[in-house]
């Protein structure tokens, strides 16, 4: 049985380990450097950390659970991935606080040295034969370069790191940031913090979530019957595909209604207009993650919040001064703790990992113009090394669960092809991933996502995290891995001793 390391134990990581052990395959292990498993969900535990697709789809297929309501809060998805490892025998496989930090080819016998460095530790090598990096597209949190930030005599937190020993009753609070986090973590704030003052560079097109717990009745009925289960996860799984994927292209069938809506509700909630102003986004809905809330504006109109779009010129000691208009006026805020919410390096899809394959190759500085992949599971020149959520693979529209299901099927496929033919290594042809790439670009050129300059998405103009079709497309193309488009390394002939 081939040894397979497995790099990050959020869904990916643990999706794949579930999958190997149901095909009975137990020779894996799931590094992870934190110290408890669960990804995303273990790292934001802001105030009012939530999915944004409803929890029944975004879970494993093959995994329900109790969930209390539509969308879940995220201790409630950390237990469920806790869960998932209880269940499927998982936790004996996991090393904790076990960051990986080399990949290293080895030429002789066609498998890969992987070094783990703990913090503080020695190094330790192990050889495995498979790779499978799953190390998450929003897992390194990104902080803004400002003048005098690490200057500031009070608290400063990243959101994904957010500082629960700080009583922000009564408090000043800056959220440098207004996207995704922030949305869900200034209402939270607001209602004890005395003033939250949010520094927005880009306003979001929200739009009501709609929100409720499930009732006792579909609770039952949901444990019960499986056809209720499907139908669910269904009725979530087509909206998001009809009405959120259209909104991921230039030509928009809902654009124009869906914005009115939003804008609608918007104003219907928010009496300053200043603010409604302020939060009325100028770029066209999906061309940025569309976010879901049903507090954010309440929170603005109930509470002290303040949105401030001026540039930030610097932090004090006790203020974020920012700069406006052609006179350069510079407007001092007072604030007590700031809060980071400016996201996370997406596209650093190895940091701080080196991958070093056949013939020194670097993949670091292969990626340097922007990562590439083939169906964004494998890269021409390293063999037997996988990505899981890898390079265009993320979705404006529907839960990246499904997407990392397509990719176990497609890893288990090509590891049940090696079994069979006996083959020590598999590695995509560049003219198969370059094929796949200008068909990405292609299509690409016409998604919502390249009518924005700046957005996690892009790298450079690029756009570099997202998958341009449908997940049923996705699903269908990694359904079985085309062995014909590797090349191919057979395992050596064994020979009797003496
Ligand atoms: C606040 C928030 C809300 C989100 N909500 C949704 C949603 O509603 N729907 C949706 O579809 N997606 C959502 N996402 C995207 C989410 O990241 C993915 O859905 C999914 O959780 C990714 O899982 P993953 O296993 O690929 O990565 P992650 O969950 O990021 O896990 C990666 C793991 O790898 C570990 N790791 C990284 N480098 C190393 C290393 N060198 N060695 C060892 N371990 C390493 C990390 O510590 C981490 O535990 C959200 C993201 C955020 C941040």
């Amino acid at each position: 049985m081939p040894r397979i390391a497995i790099i990050g134990s959020g869904f990916a990581g643990m999706g794949l380990g579930i999958q190997l052990k149901q095909q009975g395959i137990d020779t894996f292990t799931i590094f992870e450097k934190a110290d408890a498993i669960g990804g995303t969900w273990r790292a934001n535990t802001y105030p009012g950390a939530e999915c944004d697709i409803p929890s029944a789809l975004y879970s494993y297929s093959f995994e329900n659970f109790d969930w209390p309501n539509k969308w879940s809060h995220q201790p409630v998805i950390k237990d469920y991935l806790e869960h998932c490892a209880e269940t499927y025998g998982l936790w004996a496989h996991i090393r904790l606080e076990t960051p990986v930090t080399e990949l290293r080819w080895v030429e002789e016998v066609g498998a890969w040295d992987v070094d783990a460095t703990p913090e503080g530790g020695e190094t330790t090598t192990e050889r495995y034969d498979v790779v499978v990096s799953a190390t998450g597209q929003l897992s390194r949190p990104r902080w803004p370069d400002i003048d005098g930030l690490d200057s500031f005599a009070g608290p400063v937190f990243h959101s994904a790191e957010w500082d629960h020993s700080v009583d922000l009753k009564g408090k000043r609070v800056a959220s440098i940031g207004a996207g995704a986090s922030a949305v869900q973590y200034v209402p939270q704030i607001a209602k004890d913090a005395a003033k939250v003052t949010v520094f927005q560079r880009t306003p979001n097109w929200i739009i009501p979530k709609n929100d409720r717990d499930y009732t006792e009745i579909e609770k039952s009925l949901i444990r019960r019957s499986r056809v209720a289960r499907n139908l669910r996860r269904f009725m979530i799984f087509a909206r998001a595909e009809l009405l959120g994927y259209d909104l991921m292209h230039q030509k928009s069938f809902v654009r124009d209604f869906m914005q009115k809506f939003a804008v609608k509700n918007l104003q219907e909630k928010i009496s300053d207009p200043d603010k409604v102003a302020k939060l009325t986004p100028d770029y066209p809905m999906g061309a940025k993650r569309v976010l879901f809330s049903d507090d954010f504006y309440e929170a603005i109109e109930e509470h002290d919040v303040d949105i401030v779009t001026d540039r930030i010129d610097k932090v004090t000691g006790d203020a974020i001064v920012t700069v406006s208009g052609m006179d350069q006026d510079h407007v001092e805020h007072q604030v007590d703790v700031i809060v980071v919410g400016t996201g996370f390096h997406t596209q650093d899809f190895l940091t701080p990992m080196t991958v070093t394959g056949p013939e020194g190759r670097n993949l670091n500085e292969q990626w340097q113009e922007g990562p590439q992949a083939h169906l964004g599971l494998t890269v021409s020149g390293f063999p037997n090394l996988f990505f899981m959520y890898g390079p265009n693979t993320n979705l404006g529209h529907n839960s990246i669960v499904l997407m990392i299901e397509s990719q176990c099927r497609y890893i288990l496929s090509a590891l049940r092809q090696m079994a069979a033919r006996s083959i020590q290594a598999i590695e995509v042809k560049a003219e198969v991933q370059q094929a796949y790439n200008d068909e990405l670009s292609r299509r690409l050129a016409d998604s919502a996502w390249v009518l924005i300059e700046d957005s996690w998405y892009l790298q450079g103009g690029k756009v570099t995290n997202n998958w341009v079709g449908r997940t049923t497309e996705y699903r269908r193309r990694t359904n079985h891995a085309d062995l014909d488009e590797y090349h191919l390394r057979p395992k050596p002939a064994l020979t009797k001793a003496g």
